[in-house]
């Protein structure tokens, strides 16, 4: 079996999430007493998240890289970006290291695919929903038709991922809130929704929402853990 490098901290909450998820998915591959061989660099959220506000995109790309060399000298076979966020970065981590880079919105683009999904609402943060570099690829790789909630209902749901879930507060009115913006998206069109942040899982299961849910974090880490095994 390969060894996952995780590049973690982005929240640790869901760090945390991804541990558990990695090990779950290799123990019900393998049995017995398996997991998943892993190794995680934790960064300090704190100046990651202000340098996101403050748009230092490049200076992040450095830190991030740094985190994957990290990774590579530990001995990691690949490397696993646990945020979608900070895939806004991702071509700069991948040229710092030799190993692979498996890309968080690819096991779901490909999971919507396989469910002939063509119309999917998308929920992250504000640079998640916004911003080219994810939904571009979800366009442009898998073909997808990608709704975003309006200007309020995204601030509502960026905010209750920085103010709330990274900070492992799980709230019955956000889980409220979220519900009634997916019934909107729903009533737009879309045929799935797209949990393009790693916290979101924390707050939202599937009995919670009218749609059909995919939860890119739990797909990106049975992704890592099947190339994991399956690689030789
Ligand atoms: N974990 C989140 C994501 O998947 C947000 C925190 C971050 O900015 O990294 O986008």
């Amino acid at each position: 079996m390969k060894t996952i490098g995780i590049i973690g901290g982005m929240s640790w909450e869901s760090s945390a999430a991804y541990y558990r998820l990695i090990n779950q998915h290799a123990k019900s591959r393998l049995g017995g007493h398996h997991n998943a061989r892993s190794l995680m660099v934790t960064v300090d959220f704190a100046p990651i998240e202000a340098a996101q506000r403050a748009g230092d995109w490049d200076g992040l790309g450095h830190r991030l890289a740094a985190a994957a060399k990290q990774l590579e000298a530990g001995g990691a076979d690949m490397v696993l970006l646990a945020t979608n966020t900070m895939h806004r970065v991702y071509e700069a981590i991948e040229a710092a290291v030799a190993i692979p880079f498996l890309h968080i919105a690819d096991p779901s683009g490909m999971a919507l695919q396989v469910a002939g999904i063509e119309k999917v609402a998308l929920l992250g943060t504000r640079y998640t929903m916004e911003q080219d570099f994810y939904i571009g690829r979800l366009r442009g790789k898998f073909g997808l038709d990608v709704l975003v909630p309006d200007e309020i209902q995204r601030s509502e749901v960026h905010r209750v991922i920085y103010d709330e879930l990274c900070h492992g507060d799980i709230r019955p009115e956000s889980r409220d809130a979220y519900r009634a913006i997916i019934e909107v998206l729903a009533a737009r069109g879309a045929q799935a929704v797209i949990l393009g942040c790693t916290e979101i899982g924390l707050l939202i299961e599937p009995e919670d929402a009218m749609l059909p849910l995919f939860d890119t974090a739990a797909l990106h880490a049975q992704a890592a853990v099947d190339w994991a095994i399956d690689t030789k």
